[in-house]
């Protein structure tokens, strides 16, 4: 690489350009043209041109990469309410008692959700039918809720769900209905889930007010996420044209299901009052946010009767279809290292101001600030792709087939991959990360003021909780850090209970609200610019890579000890108390591991092979002994090379130079391919696609992530031959770091 001195941008120069150079007047200019009209997954070419476009005018070449991938379009619904009235003379006929409006109101003041083309309230990847049943609430549709209603007796076998939006991710509510034996789902959006930031305790709703609005909805997939993202018909290889194509039954829902608002779930709900058992009558996770009480609900779980039942039907569209990604270069000198920057530019709605197109918004101020710096002459030492993703609303489509394609070059060159999605729609920084990344993150927050000056100069660091989660999914970093085992993070500002009410997926998710209630004035926008022009900036350009392989190894050994803590739990049960866990996520973790936990308990504790298992558990110690070792030893290392390039190297001593670079290099390789080395070829139990050891999605949770999948999900179903099998697998992972460390 050439001398500290010799470069035509050094790094601190270009730190400044890239804090300096955001804003958000343009930040919001982009959003104003992102938000404008329909983008869905398939359907936003003139956005991909467009975004190619000006990509190109900041100075960064780009290219549009299409697919041809499975995806609907939704063409007709209904929902509604029908009773059986008996009639005077004795016969008896179906009436429609509720006709539900499935539409969301168009406000004045709002102009992106009156427009005539706007997108119908429907699931991605919902199945069409037209189904007829009694109803049964199914609280949140975690698997442990269907548990409790199996345990209860409660006929499912033939009804519809209603379940309310919430924690884990919608396809598993279908998913699991599905197995039981149900024949349709709706989900609705509970205001009780929305804090104190509700109509019922005085807040006014939107456009008002920022609670919810009434007739808002949650569109989004209902795709079985657990199996693999991507196009479904393709899992593992990529969705190009005349590509052999796979059935669909087992990624997608055959059932249909229908995302309704609350004012649409009132009627519904209120005909279960005085059916069945009382959410009362099941446990706290059932009696948790109940919103609609105020409104004459009684939460009672049913099933309605023979004579009052729902009518659901939708029509979709399943075609094959283009979809394009947006491809951004800056070729760095070292050929062979490269960082990816992706957001998706798909919404489910003609808005989505702030999912996704605060992440589109803000990867351009980057883009652009990138651009000022390569127009001063910067190169970066390593390559910098900048994506912009289609469909992943559909199923991180864009990103899983862009990253199956490309699988050998990333496999062999790319170092990590920074995602954001909703870049702004609060202001409390939420993140998730590989552990190597960790420091990386810290380092950035704390070099870009906070928006937030209530005390004069704090950075995002001071403000921030300092939390970042495992990676678990939700979106485009998904394919990257399961699949191909690169090590990624996903940053975004989220809304906290005390702020205003975000209406995700809904019409209301508009650049009115937006400027009205989200992020005013764009600071957080601008932010967010700033800390992924940082955090890219520290991967690609400093000499050796800012990775931290000391944080793997400590992060490694806290999850072992997570996994004997779940065993000490089975072995002295004791009720946990989820009240006092702030964590909303924590909280569905917990509702959605695999297993009825009172009864794997029991099982638990009279089995002899808990202790012998526990013992195989210290092998894991060991090995990561040894690996933490060598982890902070690299770490040291790296850091004495950090420092040997801060000092000086007269020109006449080359081989000095030399030397310290190659030194550099193999320092860099080894980090490169640290995280690799936590795949597993076969992949995990029941789920191939997902290679990774390490991290996965929870398997009921989906967006939570779970930490060693493979040998969590065996003791949840205390099959301890396998959970045997899996350290193994996992001892070997580990020890193949070692030796590559
Ligand atoms: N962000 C999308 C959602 O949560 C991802 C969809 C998916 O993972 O399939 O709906
Ligand atoms: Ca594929
Ligand atoms: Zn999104
Ligand atoms: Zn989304």
């Amino acid at each position: 690489w050439p001398g500290r001195g010799r470069r035509k941008v050094s790094y601190d120069q270009l730190q400044q350009i890239l804090l300096d150079t955001p804003s958000s007047k343009l930040a919001e200019e982009w959003s104003r043209y992102y938000t404008a009209g329909p983008h869905l997954a398939g359907k936003n070419y003139s956005q991909a041109a467009w975004t190619a476009a000006k990509w190109h005018e900041f100075g960064v070449e780009s290219t549009i990469v299409p697919y041809d991938v499975y995806i609907n379009y939704p063409v007709d619904h209904r929902l509604a309410l029908l009773a059986r009235k008996k009639h005077e003379d004795g016969h008896s006929a179906w009436e429609v008692s509720y006709e539900a409006s499935l539409t969301e109101d168009i406000i004045d003041e709002d102009p992106t959700t009156g427009l005539e083309d706007s997108v119908p309230t429907f699931h991605g990847y919902s199945a069409s039918g037209n189904v007829t049943g009694p109803v049964v609430y199914v609280n949140y549709g975690t698997y442990q809720d269907f548990g409790d209603l199996v345990e209860a007796k409660v006929a499912l076998k033939g009804k519809v769900a209603i379940a309310r939006y919430g924690g884990i991710f919608r396809g598993l509510k279908v998913k699991r209905a599905q197995e039981l034996g149900m024949v349709g789902v709706i989900l609705y959006s509970d205001p009780g889930d929305d804090g104190d930031i509700t109509e019922e305790k005085g807040v006014k709703p939107y456009p008002e007010g920022p609670a919810r609005q009434p007739s808002s909805v949650q569109r989004g997939s209902t795709q079985f996420l657990s199996f693999a993202p991507g196009d479904p018909t393709t899992p593992g290889y990529p969705s190009k044209p005349g590509a052999p194509r796979q059935p669909v039954h087992t990624a997608i829902p055959s059932i249909p299901s229908i995302p309704i608002s609350y004012a649409d779930a009132i009627p519904i709900l209120k005909a279960l009052n005085s059916h069945g058992p009382k959410a009362d009558d099941f446990n706290k996770y059932w009696t948790r946010n109940l919103g609609l009480q105020y409104k004459g609900v009684h939460y009672n779980v049913g099933p309605t009767p023979d004579d009052l039942v729902v009518n659901l039907y939708s029509q979709q569209d399943y075609v094959t279809t283009p979809l394009w990604n947006v491809i951004g270069v800056i070729n760095g000198t070292i050929p062979d290292e490269v960082i990816v920057v992706g957001n998706h530019r798909d919404a489910w709605i003609a808005g989505g101001a702030a999912d996704p197109n605060s992440g589109s918004a803000v990867l351009n101020e980057a883009i652009r600030s990138f651009g000022v710096a390569v127009r001063l002459g910067w190169k970066p030492l390593r390559t910098i792709v900048f994506a912009s993703w289609d469909g992943e609303e559909y199923g991180l489509i864009g990103s899983t087939e862009w990253v199956e394609e490309y699988l050998p070059w990333l496999t062999h060159a790319n170092v990590a991959y920074i995602n954001t999605d909703v870049a702004a729609r609060g202001r409390t920084l939420r993140t998730s990360a590989a552990p190597l990344l960790h420091n990386v993150i810290r380092s950035a927050t704390a070099a870009v003021l906070s928006p937030n000056q209530t005390v004069k100069g704090q950075t995002v660091f001071d403000v921030w909780d300092k939390q970042i989660k495992t990676m678990g999914s939700g979106s485009d970093f998904t394919a990257f850090q399961d699949f191909a085992g690169i090590p990624s993070l996903d940053i975004g500002f989220d809304s906290s209970p005390e702020q205003p009410v975000y209406h995700y997926h809904s019409n209301y998710d508009s650049l009115h609200w937006m400027k009205k209630f989200g992020d005013p004035d764009f600071a957080y926008h601008r932010t967010m610019a700033q800390l992924i022009g940082l955090i890219t900036a520290k991967l690609a350009d400093l000499p050796v890579i800012s990775f931290r392989a000391g944080d793997y190894g400590h992060a490694l050994e806290h999850y072992v000890t997570k996994v004997e803590d779940k065993l000490d739990d089975a072995l002295s049960p004791k009720e946990l108390d989820v009240f006092s866990l702030a964590d909303d996520t924590t909280y569905f973790e917990l509702r959605g591991s695999t297993r009825n936990s009172s009864s794997a308990t029991l099982f638990w504790a009279s089995s002899p092979d808990v202790l012998s298992f526990k013992k195989s558990l210290r092998r894991l110690h060991k090995v990561l002994d040894k690996l933490i070792e060598r982890a902070v030893k690299l770490d040291k290392h790296a850091d004495d090379l950090d420092r040997r390039l801060e000092g000086h190297i007269p020109w006449w001593n080359w081989p000095a130079k030399l030397k310290l670079g190659f030194a550099i290099r193999k320092v860099n390789t080894k980090y490169k391919y640290l995280e690799r080395s936590f795949l597993y070829e076969q992949g995990l139990d029941g789920r191939p696609w997902f290679k990774h050891v390490v991290f996965a999605p929870g398997l009921w949770t989906g967006y939570a992530g779970a930490v060693f999948p493979g040998l969590m999900e065996s003791i949840e179903n205390a099959d301890w031959t396998n959970a045997e099998r899996w350290v193994d697998i996992i001892e070997s992972r580990i020890q193949n770091a070692s030796h590559r460390l």
